[in-house]
């Protein structure tokens, strides 16, 4: 009797989407508490094709860039950040960081610099501006990706400077979009238990409802895999989807699965999200947030293999060729840092769907559809 209660529930998923009905907070429960992948799965390839999406999958050419690991916050699941005084941490000068950029360039081509750092307490915002504002003389085509919404708050405090002041100058060197990350998961519960000293989550959706109105385009995120319940999962969800149909401004979701090596979650105890668990937070972020264009299967945390399981699961994006990754490496992804375009193609088109590069804003560079 539980197998056939279960499967009507999710048949009443079903009809909602075949209707174009919105999913409410009691559907993404009952998706999230469903053990049947497959039927997930199912469910969320529908949604994305009745929502217009094809069989193209998007990457991009991108180098992943981190100024600085110093860090004020101390965010338990981090294995990256170091204080000032810790032997391994470090901070590049902008003159330092654009000849590291520029001497990538010269191996690998990349169309995007992906940037995000500790926070920092020890630079000024004159920092971060000349930064950006050398990368971009230095490479003027590449899309400037750059600061967290967590760094800008940060950049606040510095400079006492409001957000759209910061975000106002920062574009104005040469910042294109930011990415998504901080985000963690909203609810205050879980919040206080692993990142107490991240700014409030409130904070984290208006600096991107600021930069939205500014047309300046971002990404959003969620942690999952740690001590968060699923009605916080599907509340985070939510919360980003409420914004999206205020603002328009996300370019995609990305699901970020924790990886507890090297952090006090490993002492005790915790183990990386299963397969089947990162499938299932694809499928329902697809179903769920009918607004935001593209979902990413994120390789560099769950290995490519799964990635290209995942775009039969609503993922339509593998991210890029990333280049260099430390922070989730720090974590113990045992992923590998780069992925070269004829990889990601191979692993694209062995899923059955057509690569395609594509800039920072999804604007179309090349497709492999022969
Ligand atoms: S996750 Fe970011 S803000 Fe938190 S400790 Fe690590 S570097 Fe700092």
């Amino acid at each position: 009797m539980a197998t056939l209660a279960h499967g009507t529930a999710l048949d009443e998923v079903r009809a909602k989407l075949e209707a174009g009905e919105r999913l409410d907070f009691d559907d993404g429960l009952t998706l999230m508490e469903s053990d049947d992948v497959l039927a997930l799965g199912e469910l969320a390839d529908l949604a994305r094709r009745l929502r217009g999406g094809t069989d193209d999958v998007y990457f991009v050419q991108n180098l992943y860039l981190n100024q600085t690991n110093v860090c004020r916050v101390k965010c338990k699941f981090c294995a990256f950040a170091a204080t000032q005084k810790q032997e391994h941490a470090y901070t590049q000068t902008p003159d330092e960081l654009v000849a590291d950029a520029l001497a990538q360039r010269e191996l690998t081509g990349f169309t995007e610099i992906h940037m995000v750092n500790g926070e920092n307490p020890h630079v000024g915002f004159d920092f971060y501006v000349e930064t950006i504002g050398k990368l971009h003389d230095a490479m003027p085509d590449v899309h400037l990706k750059c600061y967290t919404a967590s760094e800008i708050h940060h950049m606040t405090t510095l400079s006492g400077l409001s957000h759209e002041a910061v975000l106002r100058e920062l574009r104005g060197a040469g910042l294109g979009s930011l990415p998504g990350g901080g985000a963690e998961v909203f609810a205050d519960r879980v919040r206080r238990l692993i990142a107490p000293g991240k700014e409030h989550p409130d904070i984290w959706l208006e600096t991107h409802r600021i930069a939205h109105a500014l047309g300046i385009p971002t990404h959003c995120t969620m942690l999952y895999g740690h001590v968060e319940t699923y009605e916080e999962r599907i509340d985070h969800l939510l919360r980003l989807r409420s914004l999206q149909d205020e603002t328009g401004g996300f370019l995609a979701f990305i699901p970020l699965a924790f990886h507890p090596e090297n952090t006090v979650f490993e002492r005790r105890g915790w183990k990386q999200s299963a397969g089947t668990d990162d499938l299932k937070v694809i499928a329902v972020s697809r179903l769920m947030l009918d607004n935001i264009p593209h979902v990413k299967a994120y390789w560099i945390m769950m290995g490519m293999p799964l990635a290209a399981v995942a775009l039969h699961f609503g993922a339509n994006d593998v991210q890029g060729t990333v280049v260099r990754e430390t922070i989730f490496h720090a974590a113990g992804a045992t992923t590998e840092t780069e992925q070269k375009v004829s990889e990601l193609v191979r692993f694209v088109r062995d899923a059955g769907r057509v690569p395609v590069q594509r800039d920072t804003l999804y604007s179309e560079l090349r497709r492999w559809d022969g």
